[in-house]
């Protein structure tokens, strides 16, 4: 069977690492590879060969860094076939998904191409008499990610891709569940001409994780995965006195108002809620439509259109969506679909016991759909992470705004209206951190930036755009002066000021 290395500078034989994690086919329901899981001891390789490759990059200038990124997209897309088929076998979301999460990945890198731009300073001269101040950003110098299976391309290269570009080495901890496209990224970045050991892999779980957070060499680590390892990580790594951005999970509100385009709220719901089988953290996995009437009208708009959707193989040009990730995952969303009837719920579609013919053991779950779904339920206030679509029925504009506003998770929510002023009250008031108004999946472009709100994020900056730019770097500031050699007669003593 198929053993997934790290992807390590030095060059140096790979012991057989002692655990190994499985990758699977969803498709088939089979182990296709595995992944060494590593420990501290390769970090510490990975770690060696950063340390001594970054103060080149860093002194690398910034126009020679971004050509790197501009020949990193080119051989990206020359290999878009290739990484969409790996992506797809394993992670099991259909190839136009693979490519779009390729391609959101590489609008990043795109942003990361103006970073000659991005890291020019500010500079006031004369800020007294013959002084000048200058404040410039630098590199941290070795940057850790540490990334989800949902997006094995476009995660990574939310973090790397401006990491790199600003000067930093990086090690990606990918996740072990679809670890191949990560690799493939690290091997084009090579070839690209990033020196080696800017960009290494680690594979692993906690122990590694452990070991990236508590070494001292590390400086900044971005994580992207559920909130309360999102939580751990960054208590862990802000103890050890890192810089630490930490997203999480999430359970995005649709609000549907009663002038809301009903078809339309039912094509972008349809896609939002089972694209991907649910496996989007700006999945839309709850919709509240306002007033009963609003209610009535669009369930019986969205079981026909549910039951058109085609649940296929990864490969299948005509699925909607494909498999989930693995068996435990599958188990997982079926055990939340269980339980949200089990409380009370009215279950108008149930996915469950989904087969395939020819793929019956494939990981398949059919959309699911339930009714009457209550703030007090624990389905609700959890996330599923699954092709489950919860309906909470809401009296009022305000009642609709106080669900997602009051819920643990705060990263995208979405208004459907024809209304501008419903939108603009929506948009404003909502404790959300990203909102889309008639866009069901608001996942901001790379030059603006993407980040939740309360137990969907954790730190203070977001990935990507400038504010990615301000987490992978750290500001100096330099005030100079050049005395012509006469004594300026100011007393030492006190604290020099401008005045
Ligand atoms: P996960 O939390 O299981 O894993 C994320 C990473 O943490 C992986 O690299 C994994 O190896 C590592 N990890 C797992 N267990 C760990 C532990 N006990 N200690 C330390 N590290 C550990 O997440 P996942 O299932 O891979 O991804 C899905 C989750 O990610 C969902 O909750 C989803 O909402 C979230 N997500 C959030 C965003 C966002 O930007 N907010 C984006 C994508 C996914």
């Amino acid at each position: 069977m198929r053993v997934i290395r790290h992807f390590l500078a030095d060059g140096a034989p790979q012991p057989a690492a002692a655990r190994h994690g499985d990758v699977y086919d969803p498709n088939q329901g089979t182990v296709q590879a595995r992944v060494g899981l590593g420990d501290a001891a390769v970090l510490e390789r990975a770690v060696a060969a950063a340390r001594a490759a970054q103060p080149g990059w860093a002194a690398t200038n910034p126009q020679r860094r971004a050509r790197v990124m501009f020949e990193f997209k080119r051989l990206v897309e020359a290999n878009m076939e290739e990484l969409a088929h790996l992506l797809s076998a394993e992670h099991g979301k259909v190839i136009a998904d693979s490519k779009g999460d390729i391609q959101r990945g590489l609008e990043v890198i795109e942003f990361a191409c103006g970073i000659p731009h991005l890291l020019k300073g500010e500079h006031t001269p004369g800020a007294g008499p013959g002084i000048d101040v200058l404040s410039m950003r630098v590199p941290l110098g070795i940057g850790a990610g540490i990334t989800p299976f949902n997006f094995p391309a476009m995660i990574p290269m939310w973090m790397f891709g401006v990491a790199i570009a600003c000067g930093n080495a990086f090690i990606l901890k990918p996740s072990e569940r679809d670890p191949g496209v990560p690799m493939r990224l690290a091997e084009l970045m090579l070839e690209a001409g990033a020196p080696a050991g800017i960009l290494q892999v680690v594979h692993g779980d906690k122990e590694m994780v452990d070991a990236i957070l508590d070494h001292p060499d590390i400086a900044a680590v971005s994580f992207v995965g559920s909130s309360d390892i999102a939580h751990y990580v960054y208590s862990r790594g802000v103890a050890a006195g890192k810089r630490v951005q930490a997203m999480g999970g999430a359970k995005n509100h649709g609000i549907v108002m009663p002038d809301a385009d009903l078809d339309q709220v039912v094509n972008d719901l349809t896609g939002a809620a089972f694209g991907s089988a649910g496996e989007r953290c700006m999945a839309l996995p709850v919709v509240v439509p306002v007033g009963e009437k609003t209610a009535l009208a669009l369930r019986e708009k969205l079981v026909p259109a549910m039951a058109k959707l085609k649940v296929g193989i990864s490969t299948d040009p005509e699925a909607h969506y494909g498999p989930v990730v693995n068996a435990a995952h599958k188990a997982r969303v079926e055990n939340w679909i269980q339980t949200c009837a089990d409380e009370g719920a009215e279950l108008v579609v149930d996915g469950r016991g989904y087969k395939l013919q020819g793929h019956e053991e494939g990981f398949f779950i059919g959309p699911t759909l339930f009714d009457h779904v209550t703030p007090d339920m624990s389905s609700y206030r959890e996330e599923i992470f699954g092709p489950v679509l919860q309906m909470v029925r809401a009296e009022s504009f305000e009642d609709a705004l106080a669900l997602p506003s009051r819920h643990q998770y705060g990263n995208g929510v979405a208004i459907f209206t024809r209304n501008g002023h419903a939108a603009r009250e929506f948009a404003a008031r909502v404790n959300v951190g990203m909102v889309g108004i008639n866009v069901p999946i608001p996942v901001p472009v790379a030059y603006h930036s993407f980040g939740g709100w309360k137990r969907s994020a954790f730190g203070d900056h977001n990935q990507h755009g400038t504010e990615g730019v301000r987490f992978w770097t750290k500001v100096k500031t330099i005030t100079q002066r050049w005395p012509d050699g006469s004594p300026d007669g100011s007393n030492a003593f006190v604290i020099p000021t401008m005045g």
